[in-house]
């Protein structure tokens, strides 16, 4: 039977200065593993972070966006329990967190809210702490509407990107082209990587400004 893995434990987990639970570099030569649903928002953003997060060998913190959508997510997470979801999301049965795990994708994620209107359909909704949408996330949500469907059985046919900042809910169709391009993206992007093919750099020079994999550009520089 064939094992899969997903990330390892970092060496240094007891430093502060990193997070134990954050993904570190795989020995790709050791079997199948399982992207992350992050991985492909990265993707849309420069595909050689996820290229050299997931090859290099060196642990890495937590970025300090992260942990602040992080306590977000906690704070809003306790007031919808409360108070019930905001009036722009769908009604029905409430999930939170939930986790995806697909190795028969390729696939993994942990999926912030999981809407199910009734007894066939499901609604995911990715909380953002942004003031305006990133065209990778549209992405990023139909892969867990791929999840979903694979492991749940049931219908996706939209779901939502709750921005919190605005506090805003941006409805995203789950059309036949979306749902191609993030299984050609999940196998383009296993494809790099097992294959060693370094991808190429984003043509938007200014995120390479205070990127920590910026020393591995030579060629962008
Ligand atoms: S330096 Fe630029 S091209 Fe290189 S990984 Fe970072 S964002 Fe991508």
């Amino acid at each position: 039977m064939t094992e899969f893995r997903l990330w390892q434990p970092p060496p240094s987990a007891e430093s502060p200065e990193t997070d134990p639970d954050a993904p570190q570099p795989l020995n790709l030569d050791a079997g199948p593993w399982v992207l992350r649903v992050l991985d492909i928002k990265q993707w849309a953003y420069c595909p050689r972070i996820v290229y050299f997060t997931y090859t290099l060998p060196t642990p890495r913190a937590t970025p300090y966006k992260m942990e602040e959508g992080a306590r977000v997510h906690e704070h809003l997470r306790e007031r919808w329990k409360a108070r019930g979801l905001p009036r722009r999301l769908p009604r029905g049965e409430v999930w939170w967190d939930v986790p995806l795990w697909a190795p028969e994708l390729g696939l993994s994620g942990k999926l912030d809210l999981l809407i199910l209107p009734d007894e066939t359909t499901a609604i995911p909704v990715d909380l953002k702490h942004a003031r305006r949408s990133f065209p990778g996330w549209k992405l990023q949500l139909a892969a867990y509407a791929w999840l979903v469907e694979h492991l749940f059985g049931r219908t996706v046919p939209e779901g939502y990107l709750y921005l919190t900042r605005p506090r805003k809910a941006e409805h995203v169709r789950m059309t036949a082209r979306l749902r191609q391009r993030v299984r050609r993206l999940v196998d383009e992007i296993r494809t790099a990587i097992e294959q060693r093919t370094v991808p190429p750099a984003t043509r938007q020079r200014g995120r390479c400004v205070n990127c920590e994999f910026r020393r591995f550009c030579n060629d962008v520089f």
